[in-house]
């Protein structure tokens, strides 16, 4: 399996270089935040448990995540492998999924953080916010927040990786092409090492 951890702040273009990726590589695109909008446009049980949390921007419980995410996995027959975008968001999820691919037999082979100032993460959101429906992209306060989340829990996952020398950095500011060939060229440069 390749499995790459597309990494980076809230509005740092994940989804948008998902598609690319994945494609490029034949990988099942995970997306939590998406899983979990899902629940939540459903009105499902877990939707409702967790509608306040998104809401205010904050992270989803972990045995919450952590199971659906395993689900998710565990799911697809002969996968060549995945391109978690959203996951992990802390420390744990990191571990946990490291103990899960570990079980496989497999691994994270790269992560590749997409790099983009939080004024400019500000002004995507709340632009993709007109249009997106989602109430956690409308409100200045919230998105700062989301940020806030993401440098004090999230950020140290990208340590965690560069400690095993699999973390990448991309400049996620520029034309979505030109973007995405850096995450490639990132991507083959770290599988030819
Ligand atoms: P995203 O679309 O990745 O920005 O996620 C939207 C929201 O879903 C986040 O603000 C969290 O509330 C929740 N969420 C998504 N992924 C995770 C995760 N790995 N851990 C905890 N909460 C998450």
């Amino acid at each position: 399996m390749f499995n790459i951890i597309l990494f980076g702040p809230p509005g740092s273009g994940k989804g948008t270089q998902a598609k690319t990726i994945e494609e490029k590589y034949d990988l099942h695109h995970i997306s939590t935040g998406d899983l979990f909008r899902y629940e939540l446009n459903n009105n499902t049980e877990l939707g409702k448990k967790i509608k306040h949390i998104m809401e205010a921007g904050e992270l989803v419980p972990d045995e919450i995540t952590i199971g659906m995410l395993k689900n998710k996995i565990l799911s697809f027959e002969n996968p060549k492998g995945f391109l978690l975008d959203g996951f992990p968001r802390n420390i744990n999820q990191a571990k946990e999924l490291d103990r899960l691919l570990e079980e496989l037999g497999e691994e994270v082979n790269v992560l590749i953080s997409l790099d983009v100032p939080e004024e400019e993460i500000v002004k995507r959101i709340l632009n993709r916010g007109k249009s997106s429906g989602r109430s956690d992209d409308n409100d200045e306060n919230v998105i700062r927040g989301r940020y806030k989340v993401y440098k004090e829990q999230t950020l140290p996952v990208f340590e965690y990786y560069q400690n095993k020398s699999k973390a990448r950095t991309v400049n996620g500011v520029g034309g979505i092409d030109e973007i995405s060939n850096r995450i490639l060229c990132a991507v083959e440069e770290h599988t030819k090492k």
